[in-house]
């Protein structure tokens, strides 16, 4: 149950508004030879936060990290791509306090990854080691989490809109899978929340280039959707890169995410990192 840590060989660059704070942001990607995780770097002082559940400060409508004044909100679409690609170390200086919507989903992420080799180090990466099934329940959403032969998700997204209803949909993640079947799959919300969220400082940055809007009985988005079952591919999507903020990486284990939301899968995480303790993952 051993792989070398990974890092990217090349620096990428990442600019764009962020969904909710609505403002441009800069990001460098950074080849990180230090074995210290994913590391944002605030390019106007030099502060720093390393990715790890005790950073998470909000976890509303996505996932906000800190560390003193240093906040960087939305950063779960590049987590996720970075969980897919096994990048267990990088260093990503920002300039503003947002991750780039992009088009709402993980496409670029993924493709940029896929196009930068990616380097091997000496050093061991760190694997969740699941020795007993584990189940767990928050607010409504339930997981389960058991031995398998690959490293899949099942997940089920309910919602009684006509678009949605039940989706349901299982798959071995790894790097052809994900930037085939969950990295194009867009964020989305109800026509109904905009004012309640604008009201709210969020979605501020939200359009129809980044976000899937429903309305009572169908998408304002001119193109449609991009799958039918975007919304579960999505929930997916969020759920692997909330998984990234505990630092391990998954093999041969299954995890059952009924209803999952960025909190659930916080819990979810806080369990995992937990338990590792216990799993001799080093
Ligand atoms: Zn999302």
């Amino acid at each position: 149950m051993k792989n070398k840590r990974k890092t990217i060989s090349k620096e990428f660059i990442v600019k764009g508004k962020g969904l909710h704070g609505g403002k441009d942001s800069f990001l460098i990607l950074k080849p990180n030879f230090n074995s210290t995780g994913v590391v944002f770097i605030n390019t106007d002082n030099g502060e720093k936060i390393i990715l790890s559940p005790s950073a998470v400060c909000a976890l509303e409508r996505g996932t906000v990290i800190g560390e003193g004044g240093f906040k960087v909100s939305t950063v779960e679409h590049l987590m996720s791509a970075l969980f897919a690609f096994e990048i267990d170390d990088v260093e990503i200086e920002i300039k503003g306090n947002e991750v780039p919507a992009m088009d709402g989903s993980a496409k670029f992420f993924g493709e940029m990854l896929n196009k930068i080799p990616i380097i091997e180090k000496e050093e061991e990466s760190d694997y969740f080691n699941l020795e007993t099934p584990i189940e767990m329940e928050s607010g409504g959403s339930y997981y389960k989490m058991e031995k398998s032969d690959c490293f899949k998700i099942e997940c089920v997204y309910e919602n009684n809109h006509p678009l949605i209803k039940r989706q349901v949909l299982e798959l071995e993640i790894n790097k052809e899978n994900y930037l085939r079947e969950i990295a194009p799959a867009r964020t989305f919300g109800f026509d109904y929340e905009i004012e309640y969220l604008k009201k709210n400082n969020l979605a501020l940055g939200g359009t129809l280039d980044n976000a899937v809007v429903l309305t009572k009985d169908s998408v304002m988005n001119k193109e449609g959707l991009r799958f039918k079952d975007e919304f579960v591919r999505h929930k997916i999507l969020d759920l692997l890169g909330d998984l990234k903020i505990g630092g391990l990486r998954f093999k041969e284990i299954k995890i059952t995410a009924i209803r999952p939301s960025h909190k659930a899968n916080y819990d979810l995480v806080k369990l995992v990192t937990a338990r590792s303790v216990y799993g001799k993952t080093k």
